[in-house]
């Protein structure tokens, strides 16, 4: 399985990280490798002293596809759950200045912790499902999927003009403002529409 992740699809991410508002979407892939499950911690790794939290709506992909039209993409995927796009912002900022791709600090072990998945129809509307994080009891990140660039069933089209999806992909489809750092010691809980889906320590 893969692992395909969409940057920049809310507007006030892109500008908290002075990067444009994209046209088409950005994208960059994490191999199976950075999955962390059942709540498991996330171990601060030595090579970043700038490790970021991104809360993103994950989507499971569970039908084979390519060249999928976006009217069609709804019957792609029947669960969704949120995820952590652990970021290494100091390794990215060093790549992004030199051009270089992102792996070393979007792909790392441990770059995606995942919570539980869920039937879409628990939600009349995936284009209004709010999320949040709290870090150490504390709001950090309050999103809601109406304020995407572009939507889920575009970003499934979109991608799959260049992979074919198989069943078991996930797509981190982006995530709101106010991303930062962890530290040791810290507690992560990300919830959808106030259900904690995943929570985590650092260690
Ligand atoms: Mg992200």
């Amino acid at each position: 399985m893969k692992i395909l992740c969409i940057g920049r699809n809310y507007i006030e991410h892109a500008k908290e990280l002075n990067n444009p508002v994209p046209v088409e979407p950005v994208f960059f892939l994490k191999p199976d490798t950075a999955i962390i499950r059942n709540n498991d911690p996330f171990f601060y790794p030595d090579f970043s002293k700038d490790i970021h939290y991104e809360t993103e709506i994950v989507i499971k992909i569970d039908r084979v596809g390519k060249n999928i039209a976006t009217v069609f993409a709804h019957r792609y995927y029947n669960e969704i759950g949120l995820g952590i796009d652990f970021t290494a912002r100091d390794r990215q900022q060093k790549a992004k200045d030199k051009g270089l791709p992102w792996e070393i600090a979007k792909a790392f072990d441990g770059s995606a912790p995942l919570g539980k998945f869920v039937p879409k129809t628990n939600f009349p509307d995936l284009g209004n499902i709010q999320f949040s994080l709290h870090k150490n009891g504390e709001l950090m990140q309050n999103g809601n999927t109406k304020d995407m660039i572009f939507n889920i069933d575009y970003i499934i089209s979109y991608l799959s003009q260049f992979f074919t999806l198989k069943i078991g992909d996930l797509i981190f489809t982006g995530t709101p403002a106010g991303v930062g750092p962890v530290q040791i010691g810290d507690h992560l809980k990300a919830s959808i529409e106030g259900e904690t889906f995943l929570e985590f320590d650092i260690k």
